[in-house]
């Protein structure tokens, strides 16, 4: 198998390509290419049997000219610098392409969370917490779910910060649990962007969603909400995996049924309404309409991106393809709709929370999905006009131009401290 990409060249071959397009000076382009600012943490956890681990742990800020910087923590044994300093640069361009007031940051803990007890979980995420305590905040640095993270983890960074500051301030995280100041709507997001994506890239591309084959890569939060909001629209998800495989039928599978034999089981293999099982690469070579990588970075690179034979790709993960799989599928005409807009649902109804948090006033779930429709239709279409008045080789470098752009108007409207 090929070498690996690394996130963080991939994420600055991404700013250089679309840099191409833009009238940016060198020194402002190496400004946007690199985090601000890195920690790096070593944290000590006590374990049940009450021996102390040592576990990795990081929080890149990227780029705060256009508010706070903000983005998830994961929890995950691949985490590494690269991929949290990349995580948190996408992070900085999805938010100015939906055109909300932040900035771009990212945490990492090197773990396998299910390795460990739910109080050990929950010593490590408070030790985490308290050693963020000075750089995070609702003006300052906002985390949020991310890989095997959700409300449980949110809500003891809150509860960690509130007491070690002695404040009530729920917008410090987003994505907490609706009785700890979270929003309706926020766990369905991700998935429902990607949803939205897709159907305005169906509409775009003129052709019809209703009856599409899909193909979805990683059954979490942003694979198995996505699968069964597109299934709504009248697609047929034929195929869907997680790490144990993937599971396919003809005739469409049931994106909930699914979801809750995995819920039981463990993995979607062993549903018993699929016609067959293969891997996970089997599925991203499947001929479909729509595939919907929704797993972790690099899953398609170039030697794969030749086999892929699907006609549109909406992604729903960070960085799923590598920059040479981006120009093998641009080269084969393949339409690529990027993460930074497709999975943006997720930090965009962040923002209502935040918002709701600051303000105390909370919102109905109605009135959410109607502000994140706006929001990414309003984005898509700024996105395809670039694509168009530009001329430009594929959407990600139309999306970066508008983010970029974005960035470097905060940046020079607010000039450089000397
Ligand atoms: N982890 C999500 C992302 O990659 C959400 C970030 C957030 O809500 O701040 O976009």
């Amino acid at each position: 198998m090929a070498e690996q990409a690394n996130p963080f060249e991939s994420l600055q071959e991404q700013i250089d390509d679309a840099s191409a397009h833009l009238d940016v000076a060198d020194d402002v382009r190496e400004r946007l290419k690199h985090p601000e600012r890195v920690l790096e943490l070593n944290l000590s956890v006590e374990l049940d049997d009450g021996s102390l681990e040592r576990f990795r742990a990081f929080r890149s800020e990227f780029n705060g000219d256009r508010g706070p910087y903000k983005g998830g923590i994961r929890y995950h044994p691949g985490v590494t610098r690269d991929e949290v300093k990349a995580l948190s640069g996408w992070m900085v361009y999805k938010c100015a392409v939906v055109d909300i007031p932040y900035g771009g940051g990212k945490g990492g803990i090197v773990v396998d969370p299910s390795d460990y007890s739910a109080a050990e979980v929950e010593r490590l995420t408070r030790s985490f917490a308290e050693e963020l305590r000075p750089f995070i905040g609702e003006d300052k640095d906002i985390p949020a779910p991310d890989v095997n993270t959700g409300q449980r983890e949110m809500n003891w960074i809150k509860d960690t910060y509130e007491t070690l500051e002695n404040t009530t301030e729920p917008g410090v995280v987003t994505g907490k649990s609706l009785e700890s100041g979270g929003s309706e709507g926020r766990v369905e997001a991700t998935g429902r962007s990607t949803m939205l994506t897709a159907r305005e890239a169906f509409e775009y591309l003129d052709r019809d969603i209703e009856g599409a084959s899909v193909a979805v890569q990683g059954y979490g939060n942003a694979g198995h909400i996505a699968a069964y909001l597109i299934e709504d629209l009248g697609a047929n998800v034929v195929a869907v995996s997680d790490s144990s495989g993937a599971v396919y039928a003809e005739d469409g599978l049931d994106a909930r049924e699914v979801k809750e034999h995995k819920n039981e089981t463990g993995s979607v293999t062993g549903y018993d309404g699929a016609d067959e099982e293969f891997s996970n690469e089997d599925l991203l070579t499947l001929d479909v309409d729509l595939l919907v990588p929704a797993a972790l970075e690099n899953a398609i690179d170039g030697d794969l991106a030749r086999d892929v034979r699907a006609d549109v790709i909406v992604e729903a993960a960070n960085g799923p393809l590598t920059p040479e799989a981006d120009d093998v599928l641009t080269e084969a005409d393949v339409h690529v709709f990027p993460d930074i807009l497709a999975n943006a649902g997720g930090v965009t109804v962040s923002y209502f929370e935040w918002v709701q948090n600051r303000q105390r006033f909370y919102w109905t779930e109605e009135r959410v999905n109607e502000e994140l429709e706006r929001h990414i239709v309003s984005a898509f279409d700024d996105l395809t006009e670039c694509y168009e008045s530009l001329d430009l080789p594929n959407f990600r470098t139309a999306a970066y131009v508008v983010a970029i752009q974005r960035v470097i108007d905060a940046f020079t409207d607010g000039g450089t401290w000397p």
